[in-house]
């Protein structure tokens, strides 16, 4: 018994990791390279950074790279013309090459809308999915999961709170969870009031308290986007009510999130802020793999505070929520509108404030559609694109 636990622990799975150039692609091959006896890298893609692209496929050897911008391809071929490396581009290129037999399990860390139609290639294929591209199960959770279940395909959550929660479950298999709350650590603006927080820069918002990611999510994160993102994310991936999701803020990223179950027992996962430990989970799970990280010392954090998060300043955690509640397509325009309005912000095109007016205005306009199928998300996706971008004067 033993040592069939310790063949499955150490059978070496394809790797396919959309989004390698990116904060959690980097991560991610961060832990691959740490256990190479474990991954056995196949695939990995950029939108347009070609050159740390090329860099990592001449590290690692993949099977296959695939560049988004059709423009680098013949950049990216005539670097790789040496190596025994297949080298693809577009988007159409990032549903194929998920689909190859050797790839185990993908890892969905690109940004934004992007990920929605790769992660739909991967589980028709049959893949697990490592989730950290969360904006996925914004836009389509109800279809993604039903399809997951039609296909028989695990999704293996990489966000740190949704980490959390599924690593607080195993063994709590028949017991109901009553409620979830996701810790947050309340961004760089955290007390801010209206005024203030109209006075803010893109250089303030870009400094993250806690965590180093990519622009878009550090951005989310200053507004709460962030945080109502993930209360959509939660309700499709542990299938929750509204009422059985809450939101704390922990402005020290300790404690990664909580269960409480019916009989009133709560359970929480901790540890310092480090995204290498849920997406090393996602990928071994239900194993744990020893790691040299450094470990958290309570001397260091004597003082652990939870507060509520203010609803009304960051408008975006409450329309989030309004958008769960009305279901169909509304979190999928929510989601455009937030991906525009943040761009915008990022070109210092509008102000802070305004991100949450867009996404408010957006997803109370377009047209609402109940019971969607793809082509609907797809066709308010855009809908929702373009009232953002006229409303950014784009
Ligand atoms: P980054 O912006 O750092 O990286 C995004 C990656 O996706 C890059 O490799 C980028 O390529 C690629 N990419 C972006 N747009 C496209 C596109 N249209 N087509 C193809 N490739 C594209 O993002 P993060 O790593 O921070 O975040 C990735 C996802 O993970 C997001 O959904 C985020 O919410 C989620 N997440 C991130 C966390 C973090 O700590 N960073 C924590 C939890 C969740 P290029 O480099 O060439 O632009």
């Amino acid at each position: 018994m033993e040592q069939e636990n310790d063949k499955q622990k150490h059978k070496k799975r394809g790797v396919a990791i959309l989004g390698s150039t990116g904060s959690i692609g980097t991560q991610a091959l961060e832990v691959i390279e740490s256990y190479p006896e474990l991954f056995d890298l196949q695939v990995i893609t950029a939108g347009n950074n070609a050159d740390l692209l090329i860099e990592q496929a001449l590290k690692f050897n993949p099977n296959m790279v695939v560049i988004g911008d059709e423009t680098q391809y013949n950049k990216v071929k005539e670097a790789l013309w040496n190596e025994d490396i297949h080298v693809y581009c577009g988007a159409d290129a990032l549903c194929q090459v998920v689909q190859s037999t050797d790839v185990d399990v993908v890892l969905t860390a690109l940004v934004g809308y992007a990920g929605l139609k790769p992660t739909i290639a991967a589980i028709e294929a049959k893949k697990d999915i490592a989730l950290a591209n969360k904006e996925t199960l914004v836009v389509a959770g109800q279809l993604i999961t039903a399809m997951a279940k039609s296909y028989g395909v695990n999704i293996y959550p990489v966000d740190s709170e949704h980490s959390a929660i599924f690593q607080c479950l195993p063994g709590e298999f028949m017991n109901p969870i009553e409620k979830i709350y996701l810790t947050a650590s309340g961004g760089p603006f955290r007390g801010y009031s209206t005024e203030q927080l109209a006075q803010v820069t893109k250089a303030q918002a870009l400094k993250h308290p806690n965590w180093s990611m990519g622009a878009k999510i550090t951005i989310d994160s200053a507004t709460m986007m962030n945080k109502g993102l993930e209360v959509i994310e939660a309700k499709w991936l542990f299938n929750l009510t509204a009422e059985q999701i809450d939101v704390v803020v922990h402005p020290q990223s300790i404690v990664h999130s909580l269960v409480q179950f019916e009989d009133g027992s709560m359970k929480a996962q901790m540890g310092l802020p480090d995204m290498k430990l849920p997406i090393q989970y996602a990928l071994t799970f239900p194993y744990r793999l020893k790691t040299n990280y450094p470990r958290f010392n309570f001397m260091d954090y004597p003082n652990l505070t939870f507060e509520t998060p203010d609803r009304i300043t960051f408008k975006n955690l409450d329309l989030a929520y309004q958008a769960m509640d009305r279901d169909g397509t509304v979190p999928c325009a929510l989601n455009a509108a937030n991906e525009i309005a943040v761009q915008a912000f990022l070109d210092e095109r509008i102000a802070f404030l305004d991100i949450a007016r867009i996404n408010e205005h957006v997803m109370n306009t377009v047209t609402h559609v109940s019971k969607p199928s793809l082509e609907d998300y797809i066709a308010i996706d855009l809908e929702a694109r373009r009232m953002a971008s006229l409303l950014v004067g784009k």
